[in-house]
């Protein structure tokens, strides 16, 4: 009987928890998984949900037993897996199912999988989901991307599964084809800045300051209950308290200095790159990473120079934890300054009218940036256009007092060998936007002498070239 309110193909992490959200939430949900033993067990294990899932063995059976118009939703790994899926929706389903891709895919994917279903009847929907196992199974944010009428088949219920802040719903209709995967790609990005630039305080706490991993849990324990307070420096606190079962340890002391990255990170970079919009704070992230991986290369250039002469940082430790406060403070503001730069820029050279304020809001619960500070951030954007986050009224106050502090942060961590280069390129960015007259002259001047490229000058208008003489081009 076709009584199921939507289906879902892929019972894995994700496609699980979400499928017993949507069943918790009063949706009939039928669900498929490429490995039939996986939907039978997701079915016996689903206790008091088990009558609002109907488990599919065949694609087929899935298309059944979903009222028309059919959304399903795609939850495997993003990339060829989806097509395949797709493909095969393709010849069981009619006009006005709705195809829903629901895993981590480059928007770019999603656009061509918009067109490749254009004309076939069948409507897709990109949809970016954040809020890792615990958001799919109690909320998460929701990003969608796709045909405005569709999302209306939809909305019913992927609001009620939704992270919900002040009873709000974190789930949005955001724009045409990859609007919603786009945004997913972005709030990566920033994830990536906001870990690092945590990652960074961290280590002028340890390196710096001397700080043991539970001392260091109680100074983000305390920022949590103020203008920090976010999910990430929740469980940054909570990661530092832990010790290892099996030797004791703090459990932080005793995991390698490697982070792993699944792609993401890159697609924001490469996307700001493309659009011609600096991401600086995004980049310095994902290149940390990297670096990061390259542990045997770091072991064998410690032994070539040292470790920085790293000093430790002297005087009050007071005045330095207020730093360190305020510099993750306005670093922050720096990296979410140009990851909404970056989606403004995508929302023109796409014509998708991504609503800013909107997006702030869905990131405010149920995602893994989820912070107090992005309340601040979608007042600031419903005040009215501004053309950067930097120039938002309540945000020029916020970053004035904030950035002596990182700037205070960042000289002091290169005197003393201390690596942050997320902070400092936050701050570089800061420091670039707001000088009214840069140094850019002097590259127009190069450039006009080695390729005579030509230059505006500041007292007449149209083209001009310096004077040279031999030697220039
Ligand atoms: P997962 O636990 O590894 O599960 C993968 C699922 O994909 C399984 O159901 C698997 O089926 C299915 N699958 C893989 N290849 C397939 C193929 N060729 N054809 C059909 N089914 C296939 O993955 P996950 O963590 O749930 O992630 C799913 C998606 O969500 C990914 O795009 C991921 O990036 C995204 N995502 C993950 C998180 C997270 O925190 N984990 C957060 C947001 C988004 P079998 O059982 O048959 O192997």
């Amino acid at each position: 009987m076709a009584d199921a309110e939507i289906g879902l193909i892929g019972l894995g992490v994700m496609g699980s928890n979400l499928a017993l959200n949507i069943a918790e939430k009063g949706n009939r949900i039928a669900v498929f998984n490429r490995t039939t033993a996986r939907t039978v067990a997701f079915h016996k294990d689903a206790g008091a949900l088990k009558d609002m899932i109907v488990p599919c063995e065949t694609i087929e059976a899935l298309a059944a037993a979903i009222r028309p118009p059919r959304p399903v939703i795609i939850m495997v790994q993003a990339g060829a897996a989806v097509d395949e899926q797709i493909a095969h929706l393709r010849g069981v389903f009619s006009a006005n199912d709705i195809i829903i891709d629901a895993g981590n895919a480059n928007f770019r994917d999603t656009m061509r999988r918009f067109k490749e279903l254009e004309g076939s009847g069948l409507t897709f929907i990109g949809m970016g989901v954040s809020g890792g196992e615990e958001g799919a199974r109690h909320g998460p944010s929701i990003m969608v991307g796709g045909a405005e009428a569709s999302w209306k088949r939809v909305e019913k219920v992927l609001t009620s599964i939704s992270a919900k802040f002040d009873g709000e719903p974190c789930a949005a209709w955001l724009g045409t084809d990859g609007a919603g995967h786009f945004v997913k790609t972005i709030h990566n990005g920033i994830e990536y800045a906001d870990m690092q630039m945590i990652a960074e305080i961290y280590g002028i706490l340890r390196d710096g300051l001397g700080m043991a991993p539970k001392e260091i849990a109680q100074v983000f324990g305390k920022w949590n209950k103020g203008r920090l307070d976010s999910y990430l420096i929740e469980i940054t606190a909570k990661v530092l308290e832990a010790d290892d079962p099996k030797t004791g340890k703090p459990m932080v002391d005793m995991i390698l200095d490697r982070a792993g990255q699944k792609g993401t990170g890159k697609w924001s970079v490469i996307e700001a790159q493309q659009l011609g919009i600096p991401a600086t704070a995004i980049e310095a992230a994902v290149a940390a990473r990297v670096i990061s991986s390259l542990k045997d290369e770091r072991i064998a250039a410690e032994k070539a120079y040292g470790n920085g002469g790293v000093t430790p940082f002297t005087g009050s430790r007071q005045e330095v934890l207020a730093d360190l406060e305020s510099a993750l403070f306005a670093g922050k503001i720096a990296a979410y300054a140009q990851g909404f730069a970056v989606m403004a820029g995508a929302s023109k050279e796409f014509n998708w009218n991504l609503p800013m304020p909107t997006i702030a809001k869905i990131w405010r619960a149920g995602c893994i940036i989820r912070s107090q500070f992005l309340g601040t951030l979608a007042k600031a954007f419903s005040g009215g256009p501004v053309p950067n986050l930097l120039m938002a009224p309540a945000f020029i106050e916020m970053m004035k007092e904030a950035h002596p502090g990182l700037r205070r942060i960042v000289a002091r961590a290169a005197e003393a060998g201390l690596p942050t280069p997320a902070l400092s390129s936050a701050l570089g960015y800061f420091d670039s936007y707001r000088l009214g007259r840069g140094t850019s002259n002097v590259i127009q001047a190069q450039r006009d002498f080695f390729g005579a490229h030509g230059f505006e000058r500041i007292d007449v208008s149209g083209a001009h070239h310096g004077p040279w003489g031999s030697g220039a081009a």
